[in-house]
């Protein structure tokens, strides 16, 4: 009888086993193996602390973010005390859950089927072999990604998560063995990407790439990750793709992988079924809005659910798995919310978008936003920036200034 089952091992579960086999709980990590997540990899220095991630996981270091317009109006934002690390999911998420065996976890290779209760619970899956075998458990946490199986028959409201489809190209790096000779003058309205650069990230605002969310590219050491996203249907990524990569002059570089895989829109109002299962990361829907950013939210939520099973263990009450929801939307609503606002407000059409980029002109801004990603924090300090901030917003919002104007 296991104390915890962990179903899926990527970010969000790999952490919630480490962490329970640390607090020397009888935990299992079941996970399906065999695909690499279809990922950017942009991780922020806050993970890597937190997290104690080391050196040789990242295989690059940005120190530019370039925001790009429409009009092809190109910001590039300094990061500054620091850098944006970049990491391969298929080394990264194995390295993590080798991290929670060593801890202690049983690591299960299979598929997960169902839930089974009946004077024991016990979790149900499909073997290497193809035969169902069972995990008889206390509690589940369900962290088997974006259209996740647990939420969907255990949690109410876990199949209506909303999402948008994120789609990327990895691909040599120009410069790079087999990436051929850097772009020379990159042409079409990407013109101020002016080439490659492997420690800068270019995010590209340009309802051509995406009318409702951005197109990347995320430069990975020997590699690179080109995509874009959207949550509209019918329309072509891989053509989309294709056209940022012709922009970009990448056209001509080796493709090593095509995919793409939802990226939940909103957390779900409840992470648990009240009983005996837990969901985090993708399968509670928590992605960052705007940035579509989730590996540091998927590992902060594989805590919170193993803090809040660690807490139902010892205290027999199922009405304490609802600590995880608790205790990290105490620490993130607000910048959730702030950044839901932004998408809702300036990824709607490409004026609204070429407002956004020149309101990334601003430093009070750059830093305002940088510091939230970076550390996951907004910086109180400075009352007089949020004010000049927020009046710069409305003015964009309400057409008060040209769309240039900075
Ligand atoms: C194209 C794209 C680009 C992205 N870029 C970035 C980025 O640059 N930075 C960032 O922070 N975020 C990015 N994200 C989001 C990020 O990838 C996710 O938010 C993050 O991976 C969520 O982690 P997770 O552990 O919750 O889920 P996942 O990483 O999806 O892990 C789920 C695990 O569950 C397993 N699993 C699934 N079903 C079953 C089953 N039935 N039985 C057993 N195991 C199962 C899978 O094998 C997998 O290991 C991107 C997403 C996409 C799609």
């Amino acid at each position: 009888m296991y104390d915890v089952v962990v179903i899926g091992g990527g970010p969000s579960g790999a952490i919630a086993a480490e962490d329970l086999a640390k607090a020397g709980h009888k935990v299992a990590l079941l996970d399906k193996a065999g695909r690499i997540k279809p990922c950017g990899g942009a991780i922020p220095p806050r993970l890597i602390a937190d997290f104690d991630i080391p050196d040789d996981q990242i295989v690059a270091k940005i120190s530019t973010a370039r925001m790009i317009s429409p009009t092809g109006r190109a910001v590039d934002i300094p990061i500054e005390n620091g850098f944006v690390g970049m990491v391969d999911r298929g080394p990264f998420d194995e390295y993590l859950r080798k991290r929670a065996a060593a801890a202690g976890a049983v690591r299960v290779t299979g598929q997960f089927l169902r839930i089974e209760r009946g004077d024991t619970t016990a979790v149900a899956y499909r073997g290497r072999d193809g035969s169902e075998a069972y995990l008889p458990t206390r509690l589940v946490i369900g962290a088997d990604g974006a259209r996740s199986r647990v939420a969907k028959s255990e949690v109410p409201g876990g199949s209506e998560i909303p999402y948008v489809i994120a789609y990327h190209e990895i691909i040599a790096a120009p410069g790079s063995e087999d990436g051929g000779p850097a772009p020379q003058t990159p042409g079409g309205i990407l013109a101020r990407m002016k080439g490659y650069d492997p420690g800068r990230c270019d995010v590209i605002y340009d309802g051509s790439v995406s009318p409702d969310f951005y197109g990347w590219v995320f430069p990975h050491g020997s590699q690179a990750s080109v995509g874009m996203g959207t949550g509209i249907d019918g329309i072509d990524l891989k053509a989309a793709t294709a056209a940022l990569r012709a922009a970009a002059g990448l056209t001509e570089c080796e493709t090593i992988r095509r995919e793409g895989a939802p990226i939940p829109l909103k957390p779900l109002d409840r992470w648990d079924n009240g009983r005996d299962v837990i969901l985090a990361g993708d399968a509670a829907g928590v992605v960052a809005p705007s940035s579509g950013e989730g590996i540091y939210y998927a590992m902060v939520g594989g805590r919170v659910a193993a803090t809040a099973a660690q807490a139902a263990l010892v205290s027999g009450r199922s009405k304490d798995l609802a600590l995880a929801r608790k205790l990290f939307m105490r620490e993130h609503k607000t910048v959730f919310r702030v950044l839901r606002t932004m998408q809702d407000a300036y990824y709607r059409s490409d004026e609204r978008r070429e407002r956004f980029v020149s309101l990334c002109h601003d430093v009070d801004v750059q830093r305002l936003t940088f510091e939230a990603y970076m550390n996951k924090k907004l910086v109180r300090a400075r009352p007089m920036a949020h004010l000049k901030i927020g009046v710069k917003n409305m003015a964009h919002l309400l057409r008060l200034v040209p769309e240039t104007y900075a």
